[in-house]
């Protein structure tokens, strides 16, 4: 055999196609890494291999040397990061660069070395360790995105196959720093670049259009090996990672914080379902003068709004609709063409929509329990259609004030027993994290429908109590699905794909309910923390994943 012509001892002669996602591969010992490189290698043959994460980096390099002879199709990086640079390597930089010939040897096309590790070698060192196989140069900025252009001279000294600078998003708008920084260098240099944390999300996907060869993802949830990592499946189904091009739109859920949201699985399903080329992402805004400074620079064609933002975002706009302008609130955002923001509010047609589909409302007794914006828009929405409108609250100073602004009528709740109802409106968080409260007894349950707005559990104590009562419940979800098919038609003049949308919010909902309590070995339930591995699987992602098959 021609040991030249064999892929794994061509990466100094051929320039290699590599594909646009490496999965990061971490694993208590090789066995383990292997098993998740053999269970990936068909749907995305390209891994990093972190070789610090094992208790003994040479020795696994030697075992992982049979996966690579058994795949010459898969394109394969070792990397062995110290700890001084955020890896998990105890050793000097001279045992760094041992490891990393040794998976030069065994046939690796690409190491990974970082920029520190380079400036204490000798140079002849590297340049023997980039004689032999694909290097790739990194840096990583685990506070900050800042001196880009410092950091890439100081790199430039070293002549390496990739680039990859990797810096940390402390607000939104250091996602448009790394790519302008990106599309600026890709010109001359092959370069990888993105932003870690939550608010690095936009540049782990989009760094891709700006130039960057490509991106990161970790093998399953839960198994990240930077902050803000996302598991390859969600990249290539949530956010079709494989479609995202220059033409691609953008839109996103802003809001603070928005980890939890269900938005991007509901738009990213209805996007896909309708052959939309768009993307939809989770923004975590920590102000809005960050958020709108992306709006213009991405740009972002369309936002959902959420808390704390419905009733600030108003000022940022360049107009709105009338039922915005009425409410005082907006959810939704548009970019037109030539920049200018427009606002609508598609939560009043959430709630009166399935009031409406059910019983009419010109006349109709509806209490609305609740004073913030869900319940502003209820009363604002219901006043609308000709409801008589009662407000309760716990606090009584804010549901008098939207009882004037609205021409609707505060009731205490020493008064409820006084009514009949046909619709009870909830609009609290009570109920909202699983407890076992209700904002009602079961006597004050006199009304024939009960909107419980609260969307995160299946079924609340107020659902429970509204079923005893006879009373007919309709569901969060109903709102929750009803906005996000008006937002969907206002971005894309398209009908909505509902039940695709209904089903994976459904699901989400379920699984999310399920993994909250966990029955433990010991026959206890026990609630998930955040470090447990049940809980890091988001709901979210495994909803989609069930969603495709
Ligand atoms: P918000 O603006 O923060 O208003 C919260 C309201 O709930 C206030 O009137 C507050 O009363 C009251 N409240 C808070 N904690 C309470 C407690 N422990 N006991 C009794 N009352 C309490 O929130 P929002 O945006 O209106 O959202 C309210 C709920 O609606 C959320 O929990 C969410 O689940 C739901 N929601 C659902 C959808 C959907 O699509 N299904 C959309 C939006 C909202 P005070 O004035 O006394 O503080």
């Amino acid at each position: 055999m021609n040991t030249l012509a064999h892929p794994r001892f061509a990466t100094r002669s051929l320039p290699i196609r590599v594909p646009r996602v490496c999965v990061a591969l971490v694993g208590a010992d090789p066995g383990e890494m292997i098993e998740k490189a053999e269970s990936l290698v068909r749907e995305n043959p390209f891994f990093e291999f972190r070789l610090d994460y094992l208790r003994d980096p040479a020795a696994g390099v030697t075992k992982i040397r049979r996966f690579l002879e058994m795949h010459p199709e898969a394109i394969c990086v070792a990397t062995c990061r110290r700890a001084v640079n955020g890896g998990k390597f105890k050793g000097s930089a001279a045992s760094e660069l041992s490891v990393l010939n040794k998976a030069a040897a065994a046939g690796f096309q690409f190491v990974d070395i970082e920029l520190e590790t380079a400036q204490a070698l000798k140079l002849s060192e590297y340049e023997h360790l980039r004689s032999r196989v694909g290097v790739i140069l990194s840096h990583h900025d685990f506070k900050a995105t800042k001196k880009l252009d410092e950091t890439f001279d100081r790199m430039r000294v070293f002549v390496a196959d990739f680039y990859k600078l990797i810096s940390t998003a402390t607000r939104l708008h250091d996602n448009v720093v790394m790519m302008k920084f990106i599309e600026d260098k890709s010109h001359h240099h092959s370069m990888v670049g993105m932003c870690m944390g939550e608010q690095g999300l936009m540049s782990r996907l989009l760094s891709l259009r700006a130039g960057s060869v490509f991106t990161f993802a970790a093998a399953s949830p839960g198994e990240e090996t930077a902050p803000g990592q996302i598991a390859f499946r969600t990249l290539r189904d949530v956010y079709r990672i494989d479609q995202v091009d220059a033409a691609t739109r953008v839109y996103g859920v802003a809001g603070d914080p928005v980890s939890h949201s269900l938005s991007p699985l509901v738009m990213n399903t209805a996007f896909r379902r309708e052959n939309v080329n768009a993307v939809y992402l989770a923004l975590h805004a920590k102000d809005l003068d960050d958020l709108i400074q992306c709006v213009r620079d991405i740009p972002i064609s369309g936002l959902s709004i959420t808390m704390p933002y419905k009733e600030s975002i108003v000022e940022y706009l360049d107009g709105t609709d009338e039922v915005t302008q009425r409410v005082g609130a907006c959810n939704t955002v548009v970019r037109a063409q030539n920049g200018k923001l427009f606002g609508f509010n598609t939560d009043v047609a959430g709630i009166v929509g399935p009031l409406q589909q059910r019983t009419a409302l010109e006349g109709a007794k509806v209490l609305v329990i609740g004073a913030g914006g869900a319940a502003r828009a209820a009363v604002f929405g219901l006043k609308e259609r000709g409801a008589e409108v009662f407000i309760m609250n716990r606090t009584p100073a804010p549901a008098q004030k939207l009882a004037k602004q609205a021409k609707a009528k505060y009731i205490a709740r020493a008064d409820l027993k006084k009514h009949l109802f046909e619709a009870i409106v909830h609009a609290t968080p009570v109920g909202m994290n699983g407890e076992r409260t209700s904002p009602l007894r079961p006597e004050e349950i006199r009304a024939k429908y009960v909107f419980e707005l609260v969307y995160s559990e299946p079924e609340t104590a107020l659902v429970k109590m509204a079923q005893a009562a006879k009373a007919q419940v309709i569901s969060g979800t109903e709102m929750f699905v009803t906005q996000a098919v008006r937002q969907f038609e206002i971005w894309t003049g398209k009908p909505a794909p509902v039940a695709d949308m209904q089903n994976v919010v459904h699901q989400a909902i379920q699984m999310r309910a399920r993994s909250r309590v966990t029955p433990s070995t010991n026959g206890h339930s026990k609630l998930n923390g955040t470090g447990s591995k049940t809980a890091a699987r988001s709901p979210v992602k495994r909803a989609l994943e069930k969603a495709r098959k």
